[in-house]
C-alpha cells in the first residue's frame, strides 16, 4: 500500500474535473488497488467488491493467472496486426469451439463491437441467403451495448432519440411474450437478438418455456437465433454458457465482460452454416491481438479447472438463502432474482441508491440498475466468508435505513 500515499488527492480530482470529458457522476475516490474480491481507495480503505468491474472480473482482482498470461504474451509479441495470424488467437478460438456448440470465432474488444458484428453478420446472411431480408427483433428492456447501432437493438426507451437519425432495421416486443414475437415476424426479418437474463435491465430472467418456443420459432420461418452472452457466459449463470441451462443452441452468439477477466476482450461467435463474411466485411485493428486472447485463454482455463461454473452455481445459492433470510427481517426486500452469480434484490421502494451509498460507507460495492433494484455480480471465486460479510453489511445498512 506504501505507494498510495505518495498520491496527491485533491490535485488528482481537480485534473480529473479539468480533464475527463463527462459522461457520469462518480464518488470522489480513486480506487488504487485491487486483489480477489477487495480493492483499495487512496486513503487505505478495502471495500468487497461485488461489482467486480462491472462483472468483468470474474477471478477477482489481478489474479495471478492474468499477470502471468499479459506478461508472458507482452514479452512475446504484443500484435503482429490482424492481417497475421498469431498462436494465442488461434488457440483461444480453438478453445471456445471445443467447449461451446458454436464453430467459428472473431475477437474484439467489447461487447459493443461483438454485436456490432453479429448484426452485421445476420444481415450479410439475410442478404445471402433470405432475398434480402435485413430487420432484427429485439426486447424491450434489453441492452447490447452503446454503438449507435446496439443502442437502436437496445430496448431502452430513453435512448429512442438520444442520437437520431437512429440506425433503422430493429423492432422491439415484449420480454418474455411469445405470441408478440410471432406477430412481429415478417418476410423482412433476418434474426431475433435476446439477452437470457436481462442483466443491465435489472436481472430479468427468460422463462425457460418462451425461449424454446423462440427456438422453435427461429427453426420454422429459417430466421437466425442471436444470443447476447456478454454478461450470462463464462459461468456467471453457473453454466459456462447461459444457453446451455436453456437447452437451446444459437446460431450467433456473442461474450465479453467476464472473457478477459478484467482486460479489454470479446467475442462474435457462430455456427458455420451462418458464417459468410467474405474478404473485408469485418475487421478492425484491435481485433485478433494476441495481447488479449492469450489473457482470455488463460481466465477460460481457469474458470474450467478451478470449476468456477459449480462455484458460482453454489455461491449463488447460498447467496440467495441469505437474502431470504434478510427478507424475513427488512420489510422492503421483495423479491431475489437471477441465479449463479447474477443476482438482484427487488425492492419494495425506491431505495436503492440510498441503500447503495449506504452499503460504500461501510465499505460494500453494489450496483444498481434501476431504483427498485440491487445488483450483484461478484467474482466466480468468491467464498463463502465473504458472502457472509457483504450480508452482514447489508443487514447494518437495511437497519440504519429503516
Ligand atoms: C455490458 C453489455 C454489453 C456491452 O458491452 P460493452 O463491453 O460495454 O460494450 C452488451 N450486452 C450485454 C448483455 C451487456 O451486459
Amino acid at each position: 500500500m506504501s505507494y498510495d500515499v505518495y498520491i496527491d488527492f485533491a490535485k488528482l480530482l481537480q485534473k480529473a474535473e479539468k480533464s475527463l470529458m463527462y459522461v457520469t457522476d462518480r464518488p470522489e475516490i480513486v480506487f488504487t488497488k485491487g486483489k480477489g474480491s477487495y480493492i483499495w481507495d487512496h486513503k487505505g480503505n478495502r471495500y468487497l467488491d461485488m461489482i467486480a468491474g462491472w462483472a468483468v472480473c470474474c477471478l477477482g482482482h489481478s489474479p495471478n493467472v492474468i499477470l502471468n498470461a499479459l506478461t508472458h504474451q507482452a514479452q512475446r509479441l504484443i500484435n503482429p496486426s490482424p492481417s497475421f495470424y498469431n498462436e494465442p488467437a488461434i488457440e483461444f478460438a480453438d478453445l471456445l469451439t471445443k467447449i461451446s456448440c458454436m464453430d467459428k470465432v472473431f475477437f474484439i474488444n467489447s461487447g459493443a463491437e461483438a454485436n456490432e458484428g453479429a448484426i452485421k453478420l445476420a444481415r450479410k446472411y439475410g442478404q445471402k441467403h433470405m432475398n434480402g431480408a435485413f430487420e432484427i427483433i429485439t426486447a424491450w428492456n434489453s441492452f447490447h451495448g452503446r454503438t449507435l447501432a446496439t443502442m437502436a437493438a437496445s430496448g431502452k426507451k430513453v435512448w429512442e432519440n438520444l442520437y437520431s437519425p437512429v440506425p433503422q432495421g430493429f423492432v422491439k416486443v415484449a420480454y418474455n411474450d411469445i405470441e408478440a414475437l410471432k406477430q412481429m415476424v415478417s418476410k423482412d426479418t433476418c434474426a431475433i437478438m435476446l439477452e437470457l437474463v436481462q442483466g443491465e435491465g435489472g436481472v430479468i430472467p427468460a422463462d425457460k418455456d418462451y425461449i424454446k418456443q423462440v427456438r422453435q420459432l427461429c427453426f420454422e420461418n429459417n430466421i437466425l437465433l442471436i444470443i447476447d452472452e456478454v454478461q450470462t457466459g463464462l459461468g456467471r449463470l453457473g453454466h459456462m454458457f447461459a444457453y446451455e441451462d436453456y437447452d437451446i443452441e444459437p446460431d450467433i452468439m456473442t461474450l465479453a465482460k467476464g472473457i478477459g477477466g478484467g482486460f479489454p476482450l470479446a467475442a462474435l461467435l457462430a455456427k458455420n452454416r451462418v458464417c459468410c463474411f467474405e474478404a473485408g466485411d469485418q475487421g478492425g485493428t484491435y481485433s485478433m491481438t494476441p495481447l488479449g486472447t492469450a489473457v482470455g485463454k488463460a481466465v477460460v482455463e481457469e474458470i474450467i479447472q478451478a470449476d468456477l461454473c459449480v462455484n458460482a452455481k453454489r455461491m449463488g445459492l447460498y447467496f440467495k438463502e441469505q437474502i431470504f433470510r434478510l427478507m424475513e427481517k427488512h420489510a422492503v426486500l421483495q423479491e431475489i432474482r437471477g441465479s449463479g452469480l447474477l443476482l438482484a434484490v427487488g425492492l419494495r421502494e425506491e431505495m436503492a441508491n440510498q441503500i447503495k451509498a449506504a452499503c460504500m460507507e461501510h465499505y460494500l460495492i453494489v450496483n444498481t440498475p434501476n431504483a427498485k433494484s440491487i445488483r450483484f455480480m461478484p467474482a466466480l471465486n468468491i467464498t463463502t466468508d465473504e458472502v457472509d460479510e457483504a450480508i452482514r453489511i447489508l443487514d447494518k445498512v437495511l437497519t440504519q435505513l429503516s
